[in-house]
C-alpha cells in the first residue's frame, strides 16, 4: 500500500504528520501479508480514545501560562493501557497517537498484559523551574485523571520526564482518590514504591538484545564498535552497559554536540561531564564532531536513542554500521528502512530493542499491586529472560518467513492483538 492510499484510509482528523503515516505504513506492510480478516484493519489502527487537555499554571513570575497536553490510548484488547508521558516542544496529538500504536505492538511483542498509550505536554522542560514543572505535572494529572488508573491506563517516563515527575503523578492521583495508589504510574523513585532497575531498564534491554543478536553471528559485545545518538536515559544507559561489557563506544551525540574517539570513549566520564554541563561540548576525552556526522560515522553498531525519524532516506545510504539497534521509538522512516535492508544492514526494531523499559514498568506495576518488592538481581534476570525470549521468537519468525526483524516482530505483535480482539468480539 502506498503512502497516499494509507492516508485516504485514515479518518480525516488523523491526517497529520509523516510520523503517523509511517507508523501506518509499517503496520500495513505487515498486515497485508497476514491472513487476517481485512475488516479488522481499522479496528487495529484507530486509537480507542484521545484526550486533549489545557493546563493553565502560574509561572514563578506570577503570570499564567496555558500548556496543552494529550493522552492517546490505542488498543486495550490485551489489558489496561500503558505507555510514557513526554515533555517536549515537538509533542503533538498525532505523535501521541502514533507512539501509542507503537506501544501497543511493543507491549504485545514482549507479551505484557497491556494495551498501548502515550501522552505528553507541549513544553520545553529545560525552561521550567522545578516548582513550575511540579504545578504543570499535577495539573496535567488531574486533567487526565478520568482516564488513568491502575486498571485503566498506567503512565510512565518518556522523553523529557523522569522519576520525580512520576512521583508527582503518583501523589496527585493518590490525593484525589484518598489513598496511596502505587499501581497508577511506573518509573517512580524507589523511595516512593518504584522498582529497582527501572532507571536503566531500557538501556539494559538494548544491551540484552544486541548481545543476543551478535551471538547468532558468533560475535560478542567486545567485538563491536558502537555509536550512540542521544545521551538521555536510553542513550546513556545503553552506552554505559555496553562499555561495561567490553564494547567500544566510539561516538556519542546529544542535541547540541557530538564526540568521537576510535579507541573508545570513557562513558562514565562523559556521563558525569554531561550531567554537570548539560552538553558534551568541551569534553576532553574525545574529539568533537559535527552532530550530523554521528549517524554515518565509522562503527559496527549504530544506536539511535533520540527522537523519531532521525534515520531518513537522505542519511540511510551513508550508514556504515552493519547493525542498527533502535533505542528510540520510530527512529527509522520506512524509506530509510528499505535502503538499509537493501544495503544489508540489520535493523533490530524499536518494538523489540527498546521494550526493556516497559517490561520493568510491568514488574513495577506487579510489585506495587502486591506490595512485595524484588531485588535488583531478580529484576535484571527476569528482564533478560523476557528480552531474550522475545528475541528468540522474532528470530525464529524471521527465519521461518525469510523476512527482516521488523516484519517478524510486527507479525507476532499484530497477531496477538488481533487474536485478543477477535476472541473478545465487538460490544454490543
Ligand atoms: N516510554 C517508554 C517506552 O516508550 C516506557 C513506557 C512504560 O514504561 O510504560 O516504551
Amino acid at each position: 500500500m502506498t503512502l497516499a492510499q494509507t492516508d485516504r484510509l485514515a479518518p480525516t482528523h488523523f491526517r497529520h504528520s509523516a510520523f503517523w503515516q509511517n507508523a501506518h505504513l509499517y503496520f500495513d506492510r505487515v498486515f497485508q501479508t497476514m491472513s487476517l480478516d481485512q475488516t479488522w484493519r481499522s479496528v487495529l489502527t484507530t486509537p480507542k480514545r484521545v484526550l486533549s487537555v489545557s493546563c493553565p499554571i502560574r509561572r514563578d513570575d506570577g503570570t499564567i501560562q496555558v500548556f496543552t497536553g494529550y493522552r492517546a490510548q490505542h488498543n486495550g484488547a490485551r489489558g489496561p493501557f500503558k505507555g510514557g508521558i513526554r515533555y517536549d516542544v515537538s509533542v503533538t496529538q498525532d505523535e501521541c497517537m502514533a507512539l501509542a500504536m507503537l506501544q501497543t505492538w511493543k507491549n504485545a511483542l514482549v507479551d505484557l498484559p497491556f494495551g498501548g498509550a502515550k501522552g505528553g505536554i507541549v513544553c520545553d522542560p529545560k525552561k521550567l523551574s522545578m516548582t513550575e514543572k511540579e504545578r504543570l505535572t499535577r495539573r496535567y494529572t488531574s486533567e487526565i485523571m478520568p482516564i488513568i488508573g491502575p486498571n485503566m491506563d498506567i503512565p510512565a517516563p518518556d522523553l523529557g520526564t523522569d522519576s520525580q515527575i512520576m512521583a508527582w503523578v503518583l501523589d496527585t492521583y493518590s490525593m484525589m482518590v484518598g489513598h496511596q495508589e502505587l499501581g497508577v504510574v511506573t518509573g517512580k523513585p524507589v523511595a516512593c514504591g518504584g522498582s529497582v532497575g527501572r532507571e536503566d531498564a531500557t538501556g539494559r534491554g538494548v544491551m540484552n538484545i544486541l548481545r543476543k543478536f551478535l551471538a547468532t553471528q558468533n560475535k560478542q559485545l567486545s567485538d563491536v564498535r558502537v555509536a550512540v545518538q542521544g545521551f538521555g536515559n536510553v542513550g546513556y544507559h545503553s552506552a554505559r552497559l555496553l562499555d561495561d561489557r567490553g564494547a567500544t563506544v566510539v561516538a556519542i551525540s546529544e542535541r547540541a554536540s557530538a564526540i568521537y574517539d576510535e579507541s573508545g570513549i570513557d562513558v562514565e566520564a562523559a556521563g558525569a561531564f554531561y550531567k554537570e554541563n548539560g552538553t558534551l561540548k568541551g569534553f576532553a576525552g574525545a574529539d568533537e564532531i559535527a552532530n550530523d556526522e554521528l549517524l554515518a560515522c565509522d562503527c559496527d553498531v549504530l544506536i539511535p536513542a533520540a527522537m523519531e525519524n532521525t534515520i531518513d532516506e537522505s542519511i540511510a545510504p551513508h550508514i556504515k554500521a552493519h547493525t542498527v539497534v533502535e533505542g528510540a521509538n520510530g527512529p527509522t522512516t520506512p524509506k530509510a528502512d528499505e535502503i538499509l535492508r537493501d544495503n544489508g544492514v540489520t535493523v533490530l526494531p524499536d518494538i523489540l530493542a527498546n521494550a526493556g523499559g516497559v517490561t520493568v514498568s510491568y514488574f513495577e506495576w506487579v510489585q506495587g499491586l502486591d506490595n512485595y518488592f524484588w531485588n535488583a538481581k531478580r529484576v535484571q534476570d527476569e528482564l533478560q529472560r523476557v528480552m531474550e525470549s522475545a528475541f528468540d521468537q522474532v528470530n525464529a519468525k524471521a527465519d521461518e518467513s525469510d523476512c527482516d526483524y521488523r516484519t517478524a516482530a510486527y507479525t507476532i505483535a499484530i497477531s496477538r492483538v488481533a487474536e485478543a480482539c477477535r476472541l473478545k468480539g465487538l460490544f454490543p
